[in-house]
C-alpha cells in the first residue's frame, strides 16, 4: 500500500547560465549556456517521495505565469496531486538566478514570488485531506509564521509532522513539541542546538539537545557518512552507501521524501532512514536536484 504524504513547501524555478567567469558588477559576459530547471526544496522532496511510490498531495503557491504553468505540468506528470497547489494573482512564480564558472564556482539569487505568499488559508484547505494523510513533510523556504500554524495545527491533529529545517534558520522553541521527527543536516542542527556537529559523537550530542527541546525523533544527516538516529528506541548511525558522488544538490531533499514514503508505509524510524540514505547515495551520483530523484525500482540495485 503506497502511504499518503502531504508535503507543504516551495516550488522555484532554477534559471543557470554556465559561463567561463562570473562578470563583475557592470560586466556583460556572453558565450554562456542557459539551462532550466525545476527546483524549491517542497517540489523536490515532493517528487522524490512520490517516484518512491508515496502518494503525494503538495501544498504549494506558484505564480501565474509559464513557470507556474510548467511546474504544475511537470507534478502531474510524477503523479503528484495538485488539487492544493494555488495560483497566486498577484506574485510571480518562484525564481532562482544562478550562474556557473568553469570552475564550478556559482553566484545565485533567491526571488521567492508566490512561495512567500503561502498563508494559513491554504493549510486550513488542505487541512480537508487530513483524514487521510499519514504523514506531512515541511522545510522552511516558505513563511515561518506558516510553518509554524500548520506544525502546531496538525501537531495538535495527532498527525505525524516531520520538519526538515532547511535553509538554517532558529526556530520558535514552542514548535519543538509538536513535532515527530525532525531532520537537520550538520550546519542546521549547529544553528538549532549551538553545537557544532562533524561526526557520531557531536551529532548524538546535537540530537540529545533536540530532544530535550521535545522532538520526539530526530534524524541529523551527515553528508557521506550517512545519517544519525535518536529514538526511544535507536541511537546510532547508519551508514550510507559508498558512491561515486558527482552532485550532491538536493541530496537532503531526496534524502527526506525517501524517509516520509518508508515511514508511511509503516517502516521502522531505522529501516526508513537505511532506505533514505539509499535513495540520496543513487541521487548524488547524477547531476541536477529533482532530475537526480530515484525511481523505486532502481533502489533495489544498491
Ligand atoms: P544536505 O543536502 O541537506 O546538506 P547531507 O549533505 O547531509 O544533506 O546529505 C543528505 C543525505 O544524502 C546523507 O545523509 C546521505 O545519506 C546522502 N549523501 C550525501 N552525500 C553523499 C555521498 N557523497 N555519498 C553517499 N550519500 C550521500
Amino acid at each position: 500500500m503506497p502511504g499518503k504524504i502531504m508535503v507543504i513547501g516551495s516550488s522555484n524555478t532554477d534559471m543557470v547560465i554556465k559561463a567561463q567567469k562570473l562578470p563583475s558588477p557592470g560586466e556583460t559576459i556572453l558565450g554562456g549556456e542557459f539551462h532550466l530547471f525545476p527546483g524549491g526544496k517542497g517540489a523536490n522532496q515532493a517528487v522524490a517521495a512520490a517516484r518512491l511510490g508515496g502518494e503525494v498531495f503538495f501544498v504549494a503557491r506558484t505564480g501565474n505565469d509559464v513557470f507556474g504553468k510548467q511546474a504544475i505540468e511537470q507534478f502531474t506528470k510524477e503523479g503528484i496531486h495538485t488539487r492544493y497547489i494555488h495560483t497566486d494573482p498577484d506574485h510571480p512564480s518562484g525564481v532562482a538566478l544562478i550562474m556557473v564558472d568553469e570552475a564550478g564556482e556559482n553566484i545565485i539569487a533567491v526571488a521567492p514570488g508566490a512561495n512567500a505568499q503561502l498563508k494559513q488559508e491554504d493549510i486550513d484547505e488542505a487541512m480537508r485531506e487530513m483524514e487521510t494523510v499519514d504523514i506531512v513533510l515541511l522545510q522552511l523556504e516558505i513563511p515561518l509564521s506558516t510553518v509554524h500554524y500548520a506544525i502546531k495545527k496538525l501537531g495538535e491533529l495527532g498527525k505525524k509532522v516531520v520538519l526538515n529545517p532547511a535553509p538554517a534558520q532558529a526556530l520558535p522553541e514552542e514548535l519543538f513539541k509538536h513535532l515527530y521527527l525532525i531532520t537537520p543536516n550538520e550546519t542546521e542542527a549547529e544553528i538549532l542546538t549551538g553545537i557544532r556537529v562533524t561526526e557520531e559523537e557531536t551529532a548524538a550530542k546535537a540530537a540529545t539537545a533536540l530532544r530535550e527541546k521535545g522532538v520526539k525523533q530526530v534524524v541529523i544527516t551527515l553528508g557521506p557518512r550517512g545519517a544519525f538516529v535518536l529514538t526511544d528506541s535507536c541511537n546510532k548511525l547508519i551508514a550510507a552507501p559508498k558512491v561515486q558522488a558527482i552532485d550532491t544538490t538536493a541530496a537532503g531533499d531526496i534524502f527526506n521524501g525517501a524517509l516520509v514514503v518508508a515511514i508511511a508505509q509503516g517502516q521502522s524510524l531505522e529501516d526508513a532512514v537505511n532506505f533514505a540514505c539509499r535513495a540520496a547515495a543513487i541521487s548524488v551520483t547524477r547531476l541536477g536536484a529533482q532530475a537526480s530523484a530515484p525511481y523505486l525500482q532502481e533502489l533495489k540495485q544498491v
